[in-house]
């Protein structure tokens, strides 16, 4: 059974979505491709930032905020497109070694087998030709993000065996599978940047780019994408995770000639194509399909 190409990315978080594959998610929609996200986790114990937000009245109501902060983000990444949006029915994990990261219903507690059923019953529904999560650090450590990268390689094997889950839906082999990166240059760059400016560096008071606890090596970067068209849509996007997003926080403040250096190109790794690797750097996750 075939499908037009579809792009699903898999995310731990709402907001994940913009701020590692927003560019490439409007771009598909804009491209008229099926698209959807699956978020994991439904963010209750994110920190609450947004402007004028009080703690004690928004945390007991945080996850539906976020349900509806990550539909407006999604229909402002969408534009005339379409763009499908699931959660798979986690409590956020909270950081390593808090209280909320032994609550049995988040994802980091989720019984393995089961979390990867629920993934694989997505992607038979989806069919999609690309899927896109994190890579095995999730980026930078969250415990979601690690479970959303385990989740989501397990299901994409899983679901094209007819003896994994057949109760589950028909099997379906996903051609490629990408994970999301930022390049150890770009984040170097970005990070002397906000220094020279005097401005807080996203990444944490560092001098030494080495030092910066995150960041793919880029030559182990396969996949680059130009996102310069969808840049403002981005912004706006993110914009719409009010509750995530500090009046104060870079994300706010890029200054406009650094928009482009900073959301113009997505980045990625690629995990497995079963349709062809280009040489060298390629310029779109859904070449060879
Ligand atoms: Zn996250």
């Amino acid at each position: 059974m075939s499908a037009a190409p579809g792009l699903l990315a898999i995310h731990a978080h709402p907001d994940d979505e913009v701020i590692g594959t927003g560019g490439v998610l409007a771009r598909a929609a804009a491209e008229g491709r099926r698209v959807k996200v699956l978020t994991c986790t439904d963010g209750k114990r994110g920190e609450i930032v947004g402007e004028g937000m009080d703690e004690e009245e928004i945390r007991p109501r945080l996850a539906e905020v976020r349900a509806e902060e990550i539909a407006n983000a999604l229909s402002i990444l969408e534009g005339p497109g379409s763009i499908e949006h699931e959660f798979l029915g986690y409590a956020d994990s909270d950081m390593m070694g808090r209280d909320g990261n032994y609550d049995p219903a988040n994802f980091w507690q989720a019984d393995m087998h089961e979390a990867v059923g629920k993934v694989v019953r997505v992607i038979r529904e989806f069919r999609p030709s690309v899927v896109v999560t994190y890579d095995a650090f999730g980026g930078y450590g969250h415990p979601d993000h690690i479970q959303a990268h385990r989740v989501t390689v397990l299901a994409c094997e899983a679901a094209g065996m007819k003896v994994m889950y057949p109760e589950a839906g028909a099997p379906w082999r996903t051609p490629k599978l990408y994970l999301t990166a930022f390049p150890k240059s770009r984040i170097a760059e970005a990070n002397q940047m906000f220094i020279d400016r005097g401005l807080p560096s996203p990444f944490g008071e560092y001098t030494d780019p080495d030092e910066i606890p995150m960041g793919t090596p880029d030559d182990l970067i396969t996949t680059r994408v130009d996102v310069t068209p969808h840049i403002e849509v981005k912004r706006d996007a993110l914009h719409a995770h009010v509750s995530q997003i500090a009046p104060d926080s870079f994300f706010m403040n890029v200054p406009d000639d650094m928009m482009e250096g900073f959301y113009g190109h997505e980045s990625f790794v690629r995990r497995w194509s079963e349709v062809g690797t280009p040489d060298g750097v390629e310029d779109d996750l859904f070449a060879g399909l």
